[in-house]
């Protein structure tokens, strides 16, 4: 399967810490380290944007690579 997308962390600073991303990422692919949200796995990401569409502060973003 050709990946032309990637989950980015547009703004870290406004990361709360709260976990949601991490709980609707079905590969994996993000974590906390220090209250703010990291990318541990990015060649899994499968650009389905269920981390973006459910952070409500607006801090992830697939975008093209
Ligand atoms: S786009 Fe999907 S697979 Fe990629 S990090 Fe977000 S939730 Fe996980
Ligand atoms: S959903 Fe948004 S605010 Fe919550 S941990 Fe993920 S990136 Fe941070």
């Amino acid at each position: 399967m050709v990946k032309n997308n990637r989950i980015q962390i547009l703004h870290s600073d406004w990361c709360k810490g709260c976990g949601l991303c991490i709980e609707v990422c079905p590969v994996d692919v993000l974590a906390l380290q220090h209250e703010k949200i990291m990318i541990k796995n990015l060649e899994k990401c499968i650009s389905c944007k269920n981390c973006e569409f459910i952070c409500p502060d607006f801090v992830l973003r697939v975008v093209d690579k």
